[in-house]
């Protein structure tokens, strides 16, 4: 992060009209016109989602795969052709290794319980780091508790960089998982995921890649990749809450034995025995999130048009925009400033507690995260409970650092 100060922040999209698309934006918090800096925690929805839940819900509103019936039909269309959507958003091979979740958690607990409890056995190791979010430490951690595997923590330094030679020091024949974030919640840091991914692959391990934080901050080719899992939510790109995306290959989701037992998932059920449908069925046992899995396909359609290349390089230049400012308040600290970094200005100021400092800004209109940011063990690590996060997205302007900056200034100054 050692670019000089860029005062312009320009963007290749027009930021006015972008704006003009997400009605949430245009409202006022205590008198004061909201500055949103929450998308780390959640995005908000571009007017072409929200139309076209409320679409769904006008028009066409049945369930999917059930019934012959003209709405169950187009229900039906729309849900697989999102499934094609997402296929294409992450240039996934096939479609069918396309899953949809509640989310990233449901993804990662779906691999947690279908593959890893499935294929370890008591001593094989799964890798995570030391900047994982719960969603991706807890499941490991009951598997630990329930089959006796062994989770490895690969270590970070205060810069908050992941520990590339470090990590490959703790891959052996042991090593049979890793499950590694793309983009830290907390820190903001961007790991080498493609490196992390080959080294590996090396020793025969699998890969999830955590995509929750990435997905609307860089481009993702699970191809180019060559992760064996990718994970991640349609609350954090711009789509409803509670759905979300597993991508698997193919071989192996076919390997894999069901999570969740129910309708959709099966083909023939007797009480002689049952016989399971074929993937991504398999894996989607009950009713989804019709409207959701049709509002995230109009999300990444969205983030398609604006382009995500544009997006992070606009985003790139307002983080460093950001930091400089934030860096001007006395006693303010960064916590994480990796070499590799998007999105997240994760910060402490001296003598200020982060949740004071929170509800100070909300009354100034500016919606940040305070807390630990559902990354415990991180925050152990800088040896602090909480931090204030002010994170990025594309609709977010050098006036809402501005912002940001000027109210921080006062909040301190009524905090001291
Ligand atoms: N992983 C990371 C890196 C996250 O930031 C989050 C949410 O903040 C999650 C996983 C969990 O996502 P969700 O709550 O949408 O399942």
């Amino acid at each position: 992060m050692n670019k000089a100060i860029n005062e312009t922040v320009t963007s290749d999209f027009d930021i006015t009209k972008v704006r003009s698309d997400f009605p949430a934006l245009d409202q006022e918090i205590y008198g004061h016109k909201l500055v949103y800096l929450d998308n780390g925690a959640s995005t908000q929805k571009p007017r072409q989602v929200i139309d076209k839940v409320k679409q769904y819900y006008e028009r066409d509103n049945s369930n999917v795969h059930r019934g012959i019936h003209t709405l169950s039909q187009r229900a039906t269309d729309q849900f697989e052709a999102a499934r094609v959507t997402v296929q294409k958003f992450i240039n996934a091979p096939s479609d069918s290794e396309i899953i949809f979740t509640s989310g990233t958690t449901e993804s990662i607990n779906l691999v947690a319980h279908s593959y890893v409890r499935a294929f370890l056995k008591a001593g094989d190791e799964v890798i995570i780091s030391a900047m994982e979010h719960h969603s991706n430490i807890v499941p490991w951690q009951l598997l630990e508790q329930q089959i006796g595997i062994k989770l490895v923590i690969a270590p970070i330094n205060h810069n908050g960089d992941f520990l590339f030679e470090e990590f490959k020091a703790l891959i052996g024949e042991k090593t049979k998982f890793v499950a590694i974030t793309q983009l830290s919640n907390a820190l903001g840091t961007i790991t080498p995921v493609k490196e992390i991914i080959q080294a590996a692959h090396a020793v025969g391990a699998k890969v999830l890649i955590d995509g929750a934080q990435a997905i609307a901050h860089t481009h993702v080719d699970v191809q180019a990749l060559d992760c064996d899992f990718y994970a991640f939510s349609g609350h954090k790109i711009f789509s409803p809450t509670g759905v979300g995306v597993l991508y698997g290959k193919r071989a192996l989701l076919d390997s894999m034995p069901p999570y969740k037992g129910g309708g959709e998932m099966i083909k023939v059920v007797s009480f002689s025995g049952t016989t399971f449908n074929e993937v991504p069925h398999k894996f989607e046992a009950g009713t989804p999130n019709i409207a959701g899995v049709i509002g995230m396909a109009a999300g990444l359609d969205y983030v398609s048009e604006l382009g995500i290349s544009k997006i992070a390089n606009y985003e790139h230049d307002l983080l460093e925009y950001g930091t400089q400012k934030l860096l001007t308040i006395e006693g303010l600290k960064i916590i994480g400033d990796a070499e590799h970094k998007a999105s997240i200005l994760s910060f402490q100021i001296d003598g200020v507690h982060a949740s004071d400092l929170g509800t100070l800004l909300d009354h100034q209109g500016i919606a940040i995260r305070v807390g630990h940011h559902c990354a415990m063990p991180v925050m152990e690590f800088f040896g602090v409970e909480a931090t204030a996060r002010a994170s990025l997205a594309f609709y977010n302007t050098k006036e809402d650092i501005d912002a940001l900056v000027s109210a921080i200034t006062k909040a301190v100054e009524m905090l001291k």
